[in-house]
């Protein structure tokens, strides 16, 4: 018989979302007549903005000429997109079009980057945190250490004790819509380069920033070029989590080594990665991708990102006045909010759930220093959120 990957074998396995699924259908079936509100939604619901709609049917037209047909594109993307890429995302931090990979999206890179990576390495990941990074690394037999994300040392996690080689950082962050300053940041970027480690840095969410020293790439900070890699999305940016887009930024001067002592390019090794394993992202997509960075595809998106941002901001005031701790949601569509003393974060779940008919996502599902949280998303209608702040006060008034 075949042998099978045993790492597959020791993943825990993930009940997070599909228990979420099951409590809400299971309350539904016994009350009909009340309409749940999920803030749990992890994906977006605004439509896809004129301009990036306009752009998809424009390539629609051009691919039925004979003309106009694109067939396989470059692996790494078209040109006409990382040069947009380089001139708006990365404007004046010296990264070049060739520097970055369009692909179908950043969870397919963050999981595939494992690939150039010797599975010897050791990955410190923040806790709580986004699952993929964990997974991904388990399946690849990699040793993980956590780093807690907690009230106390206000979710900038501790440099880690024991070296990693592989660091994976996520901000503004997924759960805890928490951010790095700059000058935090750094310290993460020093750290790497006096120990020879790169920072997986992910930034999928880095279009909801507004407070002016946060910093939107890592590449604001000196020195990132030479240990750190930037995963973006255009899921959260401008609703793709459909359509499918997302890059990777590999400046050409990271290097790793073999065993042997032996140097190689990050870079290289990804193209090659890229080149043997993957066929590009699909021409109309990559077009769509282009349009949101006219000026009118900028506004249009950003019409979409300010309307998530003031459902965050209601929750924040909406749920503060109540009495409870939250935090996040100034710079992330995620608000954390802590429950309330000796309740865990399945027992807040359950009871928002009955008493108000408001789904959460339970914070311990994603590590467990996200226990005693839940993480409410700012994804929904702007009713809806209202609506959930207000079955939420009136259990609060009746307790
Ligand atoms: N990174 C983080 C932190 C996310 O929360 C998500 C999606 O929820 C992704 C990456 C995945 O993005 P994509 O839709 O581009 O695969």
């Amino acid at each position: 018989m075949v042998l099978i990957n045993a790492n597959f074998g020791r993943l825990t396995p993930s009940y997070l979302f599909s228990e979420v699924a099951r409590k809400i259908a299971a309350f539904k079936a016994q009350n009909p007549g009340v309409e749940v509100i999920k803030l749990s939604i992890g994906d977006v619901t605004r439509p896809i903005c004129p301009a990036a709609v306009e752009a998809l049917h424009k390539a629609a037209d051009e691919i039925s000429t004979p003309e106009g047909f694109h067939g396989y594109g470059p692996e790494q993307g078209y040109a006409f997109l990382t040069e947009k890429i380089a001139a708006h995302d990365y404007n004046g931090l010296n990264i070049s079009p060739d520097e970055i990979f369009i692909s179908d999206g950043a969870k397919s890179d963050l999981g595939n980057f494992g690939d150039i990576l010797s599975a010897e390495n050791r990955v410190a990941v923040t806790d709580p945190v986004y699952p993929v990074y964990v997974d991904t690394n388990v399946m690849a037999g990699r040793h993980i250490e956590y780093l807690p994300c907690t009230e106390a040392n206000g979710f900038n996690p501790q440099l880690p004790a024991v070296s990693p080689d592989i660091i994976y950082l996520c901000y503004p962050n997924n759960p805890t819509g928490t951010t790095l300053t700059r000058s935090r940041l750094k310290e993460w970027v020093d750290y790497a380069l006096a120990n020879d480690a790169l920072i997986l840095y992910d930034s999928a969410y880095e279009i909801f920033i507004t407070e002016p020293d946060v910093p939107h790439s890592i590449y604001e900070i000196p020195g990132a070029e030479r240990c750190a890699v930037e995963f973006r999305s255009f899921s959260k940016t401008a609703g793709f989590t459909g359509l499918r887009c997302g890059y990777t930024v590999v400046p050409k001067g990271i290097c790793g080594t073999d065993a042997n002592g032996q140097t190689y390019s990050l870079h290289s090794l990804w193209l090659r990665r890229q080149t043997t394993k993957f066929n590009g992202a699909s021409y109309p997509i990559q077009r769509a991708a282009e349009a949101i960075y006219s000026p009118e595809g900028q506004r249009q998106i950003r019409e979409n990102i300010a309307y998530y941002l003031n459902n965050a901001r209601l929750m924040r005031e909406g749920l503060s006045a109540l009495g409870l701790k939250v935090f996040g949601g100034v710079n992330a569509p995620y608000v954390w909010v802590k429950t309330p003393e000796g309740i865990s974060s399945w027992e807040f779940f359950d009871l928002m759930l009955h008493r108000c008919g408001v789904a959460c996502t339970p914070g311990v599902g994603f590590g467990p220093a996200g226990e005693g949280y839940v993480r409410l998303t700012a994804f929904n209608t702007l009713e809806n959120t209202e609506k959930a702040i207000s079955r939420l006060a009136n259990i609060f008034k009746e307790n």
